[in-house]
């Protein structure tokens, strides 16, 4: 029986019993203790917390899940998935135990046809309600088992509702057995199939354990789609039903040699069919959240393509084979899939980038270590292969593993955590989007725009040609109306963050649309991109532009921006030359300053700083820039701030005789435009 039939024939099944059919409810659920959808009942919570009343008192779904618990498993055995259907029926307050149980049987042996001599029951040890409706039905006593409280006994939470479960399995028979005395259904050999769980919802527990029965009594109930599967098509492993088959089927054609173990194939076959509905259903990959998980699985699947010999990239490839395997029961798929498959195929190139750079540093740090007969890598390395080179943790972990060689998770992640305190104390408005979009851009985006021109000293405004869009970190060809992306122009007025200053913002327009410039960052040698979001009308790449930096507010940071070079040189003046700033950032409406020496200055040498400063404003000085070699103007006596990289020539910027810096920022013409501080 194909996997459709058996989704068809349990719908229509509780159909006919009464049950109102639930379309799968989105893998993103709005549930603030949950990343996924992780079964069936989900999207059914507030009904069963009486927060909402529900359509009907007998719901029927075949939900889509995602689980990632264990995503070390997916692909060493033949039931772990992430993504996975879900078949459940349940009742509201409504039926209870006997129903439940006799439409599972009849369920399983007459619309499924499985021998009612290969089915096992397992039931809570103190269950014996249950035991006898299953007796009743025709099950003998010896293929009724009890077991305790960790395997048939569930709850959601330590407090709430709770109950006793019974389980469905069936018997493949002893020649897939382990043939251990102990075998038994539970036992995680082959030879039982855990098919169907019915979850008893009739207690509730309170703050001291205590068991209170429920008013209103509820059966919650889940069925693996795969698995079953794999039971009615006789296969023992569910990549071998009709549910995985075509992938596994193109998988196999674009590897050349035949795979040692079924372990990389399983897991891509698993994981493209689970991005191919999380990018179908808008969740793209990120760094954070449920994009983080995305982009694990993502590279999970790309570093298994790899040892089988896939070098470029091939998960995007099989969008088209799982949407038309899935589309039929799944139609939004359809839509998505170009989109799809280019967030993937750029996320690929992109990983496979930082894979091959960071293997080399791995396996030299591994080489060394069994040089000198150690087993631990020092978390500074696995920090820096993290930080520096993007290099994932669990990536390290697991192939240094490989090789016999640990690394100190603890140790590690409190470096991370230190790292991302930083972050945040560095984080600026829309700045963390745009580092993400960034990473995924790059290689098509270098391919496409050799640099772009920064003319932001001389002019407030340009014409110019809109060289490449990106929308979700991709190229593509156009933005429309409220859509959010990243445009790169031949040549823009606007100043990308840098050297303490803040980015510009503006606008840019053709002749059809308009964008509002949130953020501006060089995100590569000679490369500018503008984050935007669309305001009306449409813009295509190759479009004449005109970009426009919001003047006020380019002044008001000009303002503060001369400000702190009067400042930095009335320091050195009055406390010495040792004043080293140590950072100082920019922007229209503060200057924040933040001097090695401020916090120690006296009050009498912040008057000292306050009037030198006045008086240089109120002189009126001209401000001018020249350009020179950066040795050049060391020698001058300009001060240089920013350890950043200078190459070539360097921007002086001389504030009359009193202030000379290095600095590639915007300014005013005169000191006295400031006005008195
Ligand atoms: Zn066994
Ligand atoms: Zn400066």
């Amino acid at each position: 029986m194909r996997g459709d039939e058996i989704r068809a024939r349990f719908l229509s099944f509780f159909k006919k019993r009464n049950h109102l059919i639930q379309p799968s409810a989105p893998l993103s659920l709005d549930d603030p203790a949950l990343l996924f959808t992780i079964a069936g009942m989900v999207p059914f919570k507030p009904f069963f917390l009486g927060q909402k009343k529900p359509p009907a008192a007998r719901l029927v779904s075949c939900q889509l899940c995602l689980r990632t618990n264990d995503l070390d498993r997916v692909g060493k055995t033949p039931h772990h998935h992430t993504l996975f259907e879900m078949l459940g029926n349940f009742s509201l307050g409504d039926y209870f135990k006997e129903e439940a149980c006799q439409w599972g049987w009849e369920f399983v042996t007459e619309e499924l046809g499985l021998e009612g001599k290969r089915i096992w029951i397992t039931i809570f040890q103190d269950d014996d309600e249950t035991d006898l409706i299953w007796r009743k039905i025709g099950i003998p006593s010896s293929k009724i088992l009890r077991k305790g409280e960790a395997d048939n006994f569930w709850s959601s939470a330590e407090v709430g509702p709770c109950g006793p479960d019974t389980e469905i399995f069936f018997d493949r028979g002893e020649d897939f057995g382990c043939r251990r005395k102990d075998c038994q259904p539970g036992c995680d050999c082959s030879r039982w199939v855990e098919l169907w769980n019915l979850v008893f919802m009739q207690f509730s527990r309170d703050e001291e354990g205590k068991l209170s029965s429920l008013p209103s009594k509820n059966i919650d109930t889940g069925m693996g789609l795969e698995r079953t599967a794999s039971v009615l098509q006789g296969v023992e492993d569910d990549y071998e039903t009709d549910l995985f088959r075509p992938i596994l089927e193109w998988l196999m054609k674009l590897i050349t040699e035949a795979p040692e173990d079924k372990l990389g194939t399983r897991a891509i076959c698993d994981h493209l069919r689970a991005l191919t509905f999380l990018l179908g259903e808008g969740i793209f990959p990120s760094n954070v959240g449920r994009g983080y998980v995305v982009r694990r699985i993502l590279r999970r699947a790309c570093r298994f393509g790899r040892r089988l010999g896939l070098q470029e990239p091939f998960l995007y490839q099989g969008v088209p084979v799982v949407t038309k395997l899935m589309e039929h029961s799944y139609p939004h798929l359809a839509k998505a899939k170009e989109d799809v498959a280019r967030i993937i195929r750029a996320e690929e190139e992109n990983f496979l980038t930082t894979l091959s750079r960071g293997m080399r540093i791995l396996e030299g740090i591994i080489y060394e270590l069994k040089r000198k007969k150690k087993e631990l890598i020092p978390p500074s390395e696995v920090f820096k292969l993290y930080d520096t080179y993007g290099f994932p943790l669990d990536l390290t972990e697991e192939i240094a593993g490989e090789e016999g060689i640990r690394i100190d998770r603890n140790l590690t992640e409190e470096l991370l955590t230190k790292q991302r305190e930083r972050g945040r104390k560095e984080f600026r408005g829309q700045r963390i989007g745009m580092r993400e979009m960034e990473t995924a851009s790059f290689p098509s985006l270098k391919e496409k725009v050799a640099r772009s021109e920064f003319v932001g000293h001389e002019s407030l405004t340009a014409k110019t040609r809109l060289l490449a869009i990106l929308k979700i970190g991709v190229l593509a060809d156009q933005l429309t109306k409220q859509e959010d992306g990243a445009l790169v122009l031949a040549s823009t007025p606007f100043y990308p963050e840098g050297g303490g200053q803040v980015a510009d913002q503006g606008r840019i327009s053709t002749s059809r649309g308009v964008a509002q410039v949130l953020d501006v960052q060089r995100v590569e040698d000679g490369i500018i991109v503008h984050q935007v979001r669309m305001l009306k009308g449409i813009l295509r790449q190759g479009e004449e532009a005109l970009a426009q930096v919001n003047e006020e507010r380019r002044r008001a940071i000009a303002r503060a921006h001369t400000a702190t070079h009067l400042l930095q040189a009335a320091l050195r003046e009055i406390l010495g030359k040792t004043v080293k700033q140590s950072g100082s950032l920019v922007d229209e409406d503060r200057l924040r300053f933040d001097f090695t020496h401020f916090s120690s200055l006296s009050e009498s040498e912040k008057s000292r700083v306050a009037s030198l400063l006045n008086e240089k404003i109120r002189k009126d000085l001209p401000v001018r820039v020249k350009e020179m070699g950066l040795a050049q103007a060391r020698a001058r006596g300009a001060i240089a701030l920013f350890e950043e990289k200078y190459e070539g020539t360097v921007r002086v910027v001389k504030v009359g005789k009193f202030s000379m810096e290095v600095c590639a920022g915007t300014h005013l013409s005169r000191s006295g435009e400031i006005g008195l501080l």
